[in-house]
């Protein structure tokens, strides 16, 4: 298919222009017109570039891109090296930042809800890109970090009582332990992101709702995963995942 028909495809179904975000979304550096073959990752890093060489891709689509808000504007270092391996192979590259998170299906957010088990029941937030909801089945802090080691293939940190009943819980994918205060006002059992900061430990303790840094890795796998399916599905292209590891 035609680079631009992807492109218009991507930000229909995405919604980018509902988002105020920190990058922007899109097609990000040109490559070849016709795209056949796509590799989708989290991070748009030098290993990932590296796999879609190999692979022989026409497109790579990520949810971590390039030209962030505040940093340096010129392509020097690692910027140079990632964007100058792009160029050299003409490969595209397309990234899709908030909107990839919010998705009502293919997003991060409902992508963990369908691998937790959980029925989402609203959004919250940031550009209410959070969510909250309950499980089907209740479950205690103690099996949920169980569960989480295996469905996400990453041991959870976890602060809270281990015996503690969980039934409603609040999720955002990602760096999103800045929430934490609005998923309590949600009266939750529990609050679920990727990362964690000194004071969620004393905001947990102190309110008795569990704080679990599941890792934003770990966490934003699903989204650009069920993203790269869904389009290689709907225009018959190849498709290929690449995860590389990142413990945080
Ligand atoms: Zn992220």
């Amino acid at each position: 298919m035609h680079q631009k028909a992807l492109e218009d495809y991507l930000n229909t179904i995405l919604e980018v222009t509902r988002f105020r975000d920190y990058c922007p979304n899109g097609l990000q550096v040109e490559g070849r017109t016709q795209i056949q073959t796509i590799v989708t990752g989290v991070t748009a890093s030098q290993a990932l570039i590296a796999h879609a060489i190999e692979l022989r891709a026409d497109a790579i689509i990520v949810h971590h891109g390039y030209f962030w808000r505040g940093e340096d504007a010129c392509l020097r270092g690692i910027k140079r090296q990632r964007i100058a391996a792009l160029i050299k192979h003409d490969i595209n590259l397309y990234a899709y930042h908030l909107p990839l998170d919010a998705h009502i299906a293919l997003g991060n957010n409902a992508q963990l809800a369908k691998k937790l088990n959980i029925a989402i029941e609203g959004s919250f937030g940031e550009q209410a890109i959070a969510l909250h909801g309950s499980f089907e089945t209740p479950t205690t802090l103690r099996e949920l970090n169980t569960n989480l080691t295996q469905l996400l293939t990453r041991q959870p940190l976890i602060i809270g009582d281990p015996s503690k009943s969980i039934r409603r819980i609040a999720w955002c994918s990602g760096a999103a332990q800045h929430t934490f205060e609005e998923a309590i006002s949600l009266e939750v059992d529990a609050y679920l992101t990727g990362e964690i900061s000194e004071q969620s430990v004393h905001t947990a303790r102190e309110t008795g709702v569990a704080f679990i840094s599941a890792g934003h890795h770990a966490t934003e796998r699903y989204g650009i995963q069920a993203l790269g399916e869904h389009i290689a599905k709907q225009f018959d292209l190849c498709h290929y995942f690449i995860d590389v590891e990142n413990p945080v």
